[in-house]
């Protein structure tokens, strides 16, 4: 039987998987069990927005390890609506004044924050200091600085993280990367990505609002492009250098419209990638030594779609990536699996954001990054 240490004894009670074993005088082991085998992993919602409402709560309904048991809303409108569509209990009804006491709810186990960039650490925090584990959508934060505080919440609440990094769950982004790792097309030496759409909506909305966004389509779109520079080459970057564009700067007033940015990495490949509030951008290109590969789209919510120059076109099954991503995180908590986007991994991005954001500020101006002692690739 496992070996209970306080921290562990702590981090159980919290969870009440103890008292429940105590209450029913059951051994802990077998306690454990029950959890981990008997029960889908209990996902509270935090913020009911679009994401939430038309991706993740669906995508919940397709999941074999987790469940949606509750929601956090500040919309008192949206607590019967939502409890009636998914059978919600009144229990699990969370606003966000209220929030810290889900620290006694049994059915939640996880809390999926899903606010404004600038509010996931505050929420973050809260949902380890209540024991939950924590999904924060990207970007993680809007500094390293509350990457770290996140991190560190958790680490100390002995409750796992991850990040909304759905395309780390996507098949498609896997095979990439397994043509990467094994060479496919021999070395890769330039990646081309780009992300973005047009915005046209609400000048007035919080993705145009730097106190909520941390910044425009770089903290929005940029990250999938720093993300697939990075899995395009199976490396992390050593130095980036970048550029800032504004066509419409009546609209864009407080966030940054499009950038493009440099990557060098260690073993001499470069890419280039290009995020944009003001133009579409969906692709992945990685040129090789011996051919080449894409995605396009590289980054919506799919199907994705591959070609090769063997000319073979890459076909898996659609299934939602979001199902794929909250599954993957509930087998990491329940079966030790790798989380496949981990905090750390969004404290990098969050690194060479800042770095994008300092070379602009200085004219272009190269920044080395040393990413390699963070031990996260891909
Ligand atoms: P949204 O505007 O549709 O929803 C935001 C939610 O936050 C709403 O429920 C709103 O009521 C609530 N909120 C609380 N305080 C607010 C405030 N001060 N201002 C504005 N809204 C406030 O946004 P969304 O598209 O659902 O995005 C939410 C998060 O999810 C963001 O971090 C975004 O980057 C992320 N996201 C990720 C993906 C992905 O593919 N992984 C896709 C979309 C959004």
């Amino acid at each position: 039987m496992k070996k209970l240490t306080r921290r562990s004894f702590n981090s159980l009670a919290t969870k009440g998987i103890l008292g429940s074993a105590l209450m029913a005088n059951m051994p802990l082991a077998n306690a454990l069990t029950t959890k981990q085998n008997g029960k889908k992993l209990g996902i509270a919602l935090v913020g009911l927005g679009s994401y939430s409402t038309y991706q993740l709560a669906p995508s919940l309904q397709e999941t074999s390890h987790c469940y949606l048991a509750g929601i956090v809303t500040g919309t008192k409108e949206k607590e019967a609506v939502w409890s009636k569509k998914y059978n919600i209990p009144s229990k699990n009804i969370y606003n966000y004044e209220n929030f810290d006491s889900i620290v006694n709810n049994k059915d939640i186990d996880v809390v999926y924050v899903v606010l404004p960039n600038s509010m996931h650490a505050d929420f973050c925090i809260r949902a380890a200091k209540a024991g939950k584990h924590v999904i924060c959508e990207k970007p993680m934060a809007v500094s390293v600085l509350e990457c770290d505080a996140i991190i560190k919440a958790c680490n100390e609440n002995n409750v796992k993280l991850s990040v909304g990094y759905r395309m780390q769950s996507d098949p498609y982004t896997n095979e990439v990367k397994k043509y990467v790792r094994e060479k496919t097309f021999g070395d890769v030496l330039f990646v081309s990505s780009d992300a973005g759409y047009i915005s046209k909506g609400n000048p007035n909305q919080w993705r145009l609002d730097k106190s909520l966004s941390g910044g425009g389509a770089l903290m929005n779109m940029g990250v999938y492009s720093i993300q697939t520079s990075i899995y395009g080459t199976g490396q992390n970057p050593i130095a980036v250098s970048a550029q800032e564009f504004s066509t419409r700067p009546d609209y864009f007033k407080d966030t940054d419209e499009t950038i493009t940015a440099q990557f060098k990495f260690e073993n001499g490949a470069v890419a280039h990638m290009m995020t944009s509030h003001n133009a579409n951008g969906n692709q992945l290109k990685c040129h090789c030594s011996n051919g080449w590969f894409e995605l396009e789209p590289a980054h919506s919510y799919g199907p994705i779609s591959g070609t090769t120059s063997n000319g073979d076109i890459l076909k898996f099954p659609h299934k939602r990536q979001q199902a794929l991503q909250m599954d993957d995180f509930a087998k990491h908590i329940l079966m030790g699996t790798k989380n496949v986007a981990p905090g750390e991994m969004g404290k990098r991005d969050m690194i060479i954001v800042e770095a994008i954001y300092k070379s602009i500020a200085e004219g272009g101006k190269e920044q080395l990054l040393s990413l390699g002692n963070m031990g996260i690739v891909s």
